[in-house]
This record gives C-alpha cells, structure tokens and sequence, in this order.
C-alpha cells in the first residue's frame, strides 16, 4: 500500500519526517515504495528546517499562515491553526498534486499532535479539502495524544485534544489514536525521547505498506494484505499494536518438520501477538472492535498456515465481534512479528474522557484567543 503522508505542526510533521525515513528503508532494503509524498505543513518556519528526511524545497516543507504569525507558530489557540490552514489549504493541495507519484497513491494519512495549534486545529481543515477533492481516495489521520503531565499541567491541553478529535472524526475514514504517554520507556534519554517514540510509532507500518508492494515470489505470502485488505480494515476509532519475538540462532540445526518444532513456532507467534495486544496505541478492550487485522511476517522456514490459524483463534477469542482479516508474509531472518488492527471501536475510554471535560471549559478559551491576536497584531 503506498501513501501519501501529510505532518501538521510540529509533532505531525516530524512523524511524517519518521516516515519519509521509513520509505526511504524500505527502498534500499527491499526494493519499494511505500510513501509517494512526504509533506510537512506548519506555520513555524524554525521547526520545518529541523526536518531531515522530507526534501526541503517549499513544495515538501509547506509555509503556512506567514501573514499572520509572522512564521512563529499560533501558539496552541487551535481555531487560529483551523483559519490559517483555511487561508492556505491551496498552498497544501496543490504541493500534493504536483508531487511526482502522487498518481500511485491508494490513500492518505494526515498526521497531527491533537493538543498543539497547528496540527490540531489545521488537521480537520486539510482533512475536509482534501475530501472535497479525491472523494474517491481513503483519507486516513493519525491523531498523536498527549502526554499524562501535559494533561495535568497545561489547561488548553484537554479542550485541544476534544475539539480535534471532535471535528476530525467525522471528516476522515479513520483515526489511528496513538498516546504519547504509552511510548515512554525508562531507558530513553531525555533527549533522544521524541525521536525514539516517533520511530516506535511508525514502525508498525513498515511490513503492514510492504507486504502488498513485494514483486518477488518468495517474499509473497500464502494469503497477502494488499491496500483493499487494508482498506476494508480502517472504520473510525483504530488503534494499532506491534510485538516481535527473537528466533534463536541455533534453530538452523533443528532442521525437519516435526510436531515440537512447530508447537514452538505456534508459541513464539502467540508470545508476538500477546506483545501487540499488551502494547497496543492507545488502551482499549479489544472487544469493542468491529474489524480487525493483523500481519505475520517470519522467515518462510518459520511460517505454516496453523500458526496464522491459531493466531486468528486466539485474536477471535479476544475480539469476537470482529471482522478478522489476516495474511503472512515471509520475510526477515532472526524475528516473528505480528502487526495489529483494532479498528470500528465502539468505546476509546482516553477519547470519551477529553470530551466530558472539556465541555466545560469551551467559554474560557474563547476570550484567551482573542487576547493572543490582540497581542499578535
Ligand atoms: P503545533 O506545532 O502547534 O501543532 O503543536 P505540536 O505539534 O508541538 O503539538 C503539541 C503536542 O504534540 C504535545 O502533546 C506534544 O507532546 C506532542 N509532540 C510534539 N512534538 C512531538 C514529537 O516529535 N513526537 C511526539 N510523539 N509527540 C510530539
């Protein structure tokens, strides 16, 4: 599946950057592509030269709103990000069109921290523009959460993330939720924080966009998920799971087929499917997905059909009221990973509990917003 990646503010942009790295991998690693544009949109100018992967021409790196902010950013009052992105929308849809590929592309992914300004408010906009113009291209948002202490400690916080899922969600196929807070690792430095969780983010859609890409026989499973799997997977609330577990090297002696051998594979593809489920985006009860998906990529040696089989029994087991799509692909030497969709949820209890609080604080915002604009002119 290839697509067409758009960052807004800040944190989307810099995500989008993380997956202009990933195509950029899967094209010297394997021989496709997975992204056909990478855009970065924001209304600061500083944090787009930060960027390292996107190519930094003004076609990839998309100044918006310079008029108004004078290219230092809205400082998170979103309805000011929501306006500029309207002003500029042209700017973004024509930067999209005119990319080179852009033809190959089977759907778009919108990337935004829904607690800043730009991307929170911006992301809707572009979402419903870009809906005007492709009706018939899947347009898919990756809605990054913020962290526990930004909830606690920034007001805006919680009446930002509400008010762009609210409007967001009725404008795109999906919303991928992913919580910042999930990402935190104790051995992560502070420093290297941001980029380590932007990886681990997007690292579960490198064998998910590569296995419908694989031209060559051997990398192609029994059953492949292709951009319509993909697609009849992605219904609204979505979250996303990866989990890996190591082969032994030693398992080149054991050769044969036996029954031990295979009853291992079977445990370490339930040990990689246990992770994903335990590590998924955003907490949720995998009973309250309609749809699901989930990918194993093994060496071919590794792989047997009664280990998709009994994977898929396991997930059903878990989320009985899910359509389960699934697929193998045969690929890499020293892991077995399952990759996790858990789409059409019912209930995100994180989601539910932004909209009940910021119900009450719509008004008090309001007037702050026209306080920053006074400032700004
Ligand atoms: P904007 O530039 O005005 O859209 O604001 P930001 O993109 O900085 O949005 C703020 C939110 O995004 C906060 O919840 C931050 O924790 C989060 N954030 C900012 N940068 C990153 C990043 O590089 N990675 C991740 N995962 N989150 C980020």
């Amino acid at each position: 599946m290839k697509l067409a990646v758009v960052g807004l503010g800040q944190c989307g942009d810099r995500i989008a950057d993380e997956f202009a790295r990933l195509n950029k991998k899967a094209r010297s690693q394997r021989g496709i592509e997975i992204v056909t544009g990478a855009f970065a949109v924001n209304t600061d100018a500083a944090d787009l030269s930060g960027l390292q992967t996107i190519k930094s021409d003004y076609q990839h790196r998309i100044l918006i709103g310079g008029r108004r902010t004078g290219g230092h950013g809205v400082g998170k009052i979103n309805e000011l990000g929501a306006e500029v992105a309207k002003e500029d929308s042209d700017k973004i849809i024509d930067a999209i069109r005119t990319a080179q590929r852009f033809f190959e592309t089977d759907a778009f992914l919108l990337i935004a921290g829904v607690a800043g300004g730009t991307g929170s408010g911006g992301i809707p906009v572009v979402a419903q523009t870009i809906r005007d113009r492709y009706i018939d291209k899947p347009i898919y948002a990756m809605s990054i959460l913020p962290f526990a202490h930004e909830e606690e400690t920034e007001e805006r916080t919680i009446y930002n993330s509400a008010t762009c899922l609210k409007s967001l969600y009725p404008v795109v196929d999906a919303v991928f939720l992913v919580d910042n807070q999930r990402y935190v690792r104790k051995d992560f430095s502070l420093r290297n924080n941001l980029s380590k969780i932007n990886a681990l983010m997007v690292e579960p859609f490198y064998n998910l966009l590569c296995a419908g890409e694989e031209k060559r026989t051997k990398h192609i499973g029994a059953r492949t998920v292709d951009a319509g799997d993909i697609i009849q997977s992605l219904v609204g609330w979505t979250v996303m799971g990866y989990g890996k577990t190591p082969l032994p090297l030693f398992r080149w002696f054991s050769f044969g087929r036996n029954f031990i051998k295979k009853s291992t594979e079977t445990h370490r593809g339930i040990q990689a499917m246990d992770e994903a489920i335990s590590e998924l985006s955003v907490k949720c009860n995998p009973s309250d997905s309609g749809r699901a998906l989930y990918l194993v990529s093994a060496p071919a040696k590794e792989m047997n059909m009664d280990l998709v089989k009994e994977l898929g029994d396991y997930l059903k087991g878990m989320a009985p009221e899910a359509v389960i799509r699934n697929g193998d692909y045969p690929r890499g030497k020293s892991l077995i990973d399952v990759t996790l969709l858990l789409s059409e949820l019912s209930i995100v209890d994180k989601v539910k509990g932004y909209y009940s609080k910021a119900s009450g604080v719509v008004h008090e915002f309001k007037g702050r917003r026209d306080e920053f604009e006074r400032k700004l002119r």
